[in-house]
């Protein structure tokens, strides 16, 4: 029988005593993040592996606490004039469109945010307004959470408004949600961003080659007439590796989605193993620019004061 989308988010593992039944381990106890992994992901996680590169990214912390890490690490609070919207860029704000997601990340810098508080859908006309009254925005983002767990209609209802605006031309959205579950990507999704008179750009969070499972290449062929890009958070012991992050751009490059950021990790308490000294890191950047073409090199960069800044890494002979 086949089941929904949203069957499917439903349906993940959503504690640590179904997680080690489900994965033959008992690595996992309840932590500070709840436990989300979507049955398509845990279908990827090597059995008996404990050091398996997906299993770890939602293996919840037993961290200890360290000096540089805190519960919001970008403070984007600071930057939200009204309820559901942040707006640290001249040009573009991004809306925390969903407050859910299909899979919890155990380094996500936004597992404290007061989704609560920032919940666009019941507060539309505000945002609407500021969107109108603010000329210079030509980009909106939509993030969360994730966007793509709200349902097609929701999201049309979105995307009609925004078009709606003059003065944004593109429309960017964030997800990791149909990368984990490939059968997010309906046809009714593709109709909708292809559609509209907006430049959609699509930008996936995949982190290791091996999330890029054979039913998301085929489900990413609807989204072909957008922009497809890619951001990673480079983490410890997951995708330390250059020639983890080669096969990735190359997997990503035979799906037409382009490598765009590579990011530092932010230092979200309770992801502490997963930092990796700046020095290692520029290492691991310098084997990658050796082996791969310019275009399919992501660009290192660590979130600061509201903005992704590039790390200019000089080639080494
Ligand atoms: S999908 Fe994105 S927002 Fe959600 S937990 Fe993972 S990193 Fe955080």
């Amino acid at each position: 029988m086949n089941i929904t989308w949203n069957q499917s988010v439903r349906n993940s593992i959503k504690s640590a005593d179904v997680a080690n039944r489900q994965l033959h381990t008992e690595c996992f106890s309840e932590g500070k993040f709840p436990i989300k992994i979507p049955l398509e992901f845990a279908d990827k996680i090597e059995v008996g592996n404990p050091l398996d590169p997906l299993l770890l990214q939602v293996l919840p912390s037993t961290s200890q606490a360290q000096d540089g890490f805190s519960d919001s690490p970008l403070e984007d609070e600071k930057f939200s004039p009204i309820q559901g919207l942040i707006h640290k860029y001249t040009s573009r704000v991004l809306l925390i469109a969903s407050r859910v997601c299909a899979i919890h990340c155990q380094y996500c810098f936004r597992q404290n945010f007061d989704y609560e508080e920032h919940d666009i859908l019941s507060n539309w006309q505000e945002i609407e307004q500021y969107l109108e009254a603010n000329l210079g925005v030509n980009e909106v983002i939509l993030s969360g959470g994730d966007p793509l767990t709200l349902s097609d209609g929701k999201i049309e209802k979105i995307v009609k408004s925004v078009e709606g605006i003059e003065h944004i031309k593109i429309l960017r959205i964030h997800s990791r949600t149909a990368v984990v579950v490939p059968s997010r990507i309906t046809d009714k999704l593709s109709e909708i961003l292809s559609r509209t008179r907006l430049k959609v750009v699509m930008v996936f969070h995949i982190n290791h080659p091996r999330e890029i499972s054979a039913d998301f290449i085929n489900q990413v062929k609807k989204l072909q007439s957008l922009t497809l890009l890619n951001q990673s958070v480079l983490l410890k012991g997951v995708n330390d590796n250059a020639s983890i992050l080669a096969a990735l751009s190359h997997k990503l490059f035979a799906s037409s989605i382009m490598p765009y950021y590579l990011h530092l990790l932010d230092k979200v308490s309770g992801a502490e193993h997963f930092l990796l000294s700046d020095e290692k890191a520029k290492d691991i950047y310098r084997e990658l620019q050796k082996s791969l073409s310019g275009y399919l090199l992501p660009k290192l960069v660590r979130d600061e004061g509201g903005e992704s800044k590039s790390l200019v890494i000089p080639l080494q002979n």
